[in-house]
């Protein structure tokens, strides 16, 4: 994931509408595949190209990971069955009504009440993996809330039912689940991976 060489492009929005800035796409000088008498069997085709990813309604969560906060989503729909649940991941909409979910800051219930509910850990991960090896993602619960939250365990090793508190990568964030991890309650902020903190 190099950007040696080029410049990636950049988007902007103006007048409300994405405005792209540079190339998106470029190009390397490929290479020859030979047999093992030398012959040319084909080449490799080296590409780069920028992904635009767009939040929509999923940017608040995202956002508010680079301040220090869990933004979970909630059914306000009286006549919902689902009425008063509250989601973790973010639900932008209601699964059962389908109707616009309200924001509801976790931030405190997410230190106080998150537990363990399973974990996994793997060494063997997909292209790109940012990730320390070996990964441990865990499963997390928070009460009052009807979803459980997958993310890594950053330091230490996970039990079930281990009661852990999220850490956040406040400083240089990445705007991506990234900035969110879990850690064992009772975790010194001097063992923290760099960049994240217990607070904003
Ligand atoms: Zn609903």
């Amino acid at each position: 994931m190099s950007n040696e060489g080029y410049e990636p492009g950049k988007v902007k929005v103006k007048n409300n509408a994405y405005k792209f800035e540079g190339a998106f796409h470029h190009i390397e000088r490929n290479q020859p595949i030979l047999n093992e008498k030398g012959d040319l069997v084909g080449v490799t085709n080296p590409r780069n190209m920028t992904y635009v990813h767009t939040y929509g309604g999923e940017a608040v969560f995202f956002e508010n990971l680079s301040k220090g906060k869990i933004i979970a989503s909630r059914c306000d729909n009286k006549d919902c069955t689902a009425f008063g649940s509250i989601f973790m991941p973010f639900r932008i909409h209601c699964p059962d009504c389908l109707s616009r979910n309200t924001h509801v800051d976790i931030t405190d219930i997410a230190k106080t009440t998150s537990r363990v509910h399973t974990f996994m850990i793997t060494e063997r991960t997909g292209a790109f993996n940012t990730l320390p090896k070996p990964i441990k993602f865990v499963n997390v619960e928070f009460e009052g809330v009807v979803t459980i939250l997958m993310g890594p365990m950053l330091f230490g090793r996970p039990e079930i039912g281990m009661k852990v508190v999220p850490i956040f990568r406040t400083k240089d964030p990445t705007y991506t689940i990234l900035d969110l991890g879990w850690v064992p309650k009772g975790t010194k902020e001097s063992d923290l991976p760099e960049f994240y903190t217990f607070d904003a």
